[in-house]
């Protein structure tokens, strides 16, 4: 039987694939920041990834993150993955840096208003479902002009970027069109609004190769980081 490899050496797995693929599309590895997503993983996890350099963690659900949060190391920059709900807001704005999943008019009202209460700037994704699955969080392709523009219009907001999920695959080549497509959209909204939402949050443990030749400014990746059994 092999050894289970140790966080270290998963980190140093992922860093060299993060680099090769950004090498096959002749990107600098350091366009592409790793967050590590810890969801269903304790404080302990976070501190040894800390430790070793990680300074960028995603999780899915407030209520995980409330317990979890305090018992981290200061200093992290948290990302908040999951789809938001509208009781959760007030949490959110308090524990995370950035959120991914914004992704209609009514959150981004809620989510301004929460963060002007607290006097901060949030820097926000705002994800689309470029799949057109049921089961999906994000906005439609088509609704997103008027997404984006009200995003432009929060004082409290920062739009950083777009955020997608490709469809489970077995394999990363499938996702590559749904994250061509993702950074296509980009590129559309960013001269019809004159605005620059240069950020691209996609990949994940089983495409993030994929995600960074199509573009990927960012990666959430949690199973290769944190799951020994992999
Ligand atoms: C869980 C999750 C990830 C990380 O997935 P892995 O396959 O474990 O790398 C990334 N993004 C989102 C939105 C997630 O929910």
């Amino acid at each position: 039987m092999q050894d289970i490899p140790t966080f270290g050496e998963r980190l140093e797995n992922v860093r060299e694939r993060i680099a090769g693929a950004c090498s096959r599309a002749g990107r600098n590895p350091e366009e592409v920041q790793l967050v590590a997503v810890s969801k269903g993983f304790g404080p302990e996890d976070v501190r040894e990834a800390y430790s070793l350099g990680l300074a960028a963690f995603g999780e899915s659900k407030v209520q995980e993150a409330r317990a979890k949060i305090p018992e981290c190391p200061e200093g992290i920059s948290w990302h908040l993955i999951g789809h938001l709900q509208s009781n959760k807001i007030k949490h959110a704005v308090r524990l995370f840096d950035v959120v991914h999943s914004v992704d209609s008019i009514k959150l981004l009202d809620q989510l301004d208003e929460a963060c002007d209460v607290a006097g901060r700037i949030m820097r926000v994704f705002l994800e689309v479902n470029v799949s057109g699955e049921k089961s999906k969080f994000g906005m439609n392709p088509d609704q997103a002009a008027e997404v984006v523009a009200a995003a432009l219009n929060c004082s409290r907001l920062e739009p950083v970027g777009l955020m997608t999920m490709a469809p489970l695959a077995d394999k990363p080549e499938k996702a590559r069109g749904y994250f061509r497509k993702l950074r296509e959209l980009r590129d559309k909204w960013n001269s019809d609004f004159d605005v620059a939402l240069n950020g691209l949050s996609m990949g994940m443990t089983n495409d993030f190769e994929v995600a960074i030749e199509e573009g990927a400014t960012l990666v959430r990746i949690g199973t290769a980081l944190f799951d020994g059994s992999t």
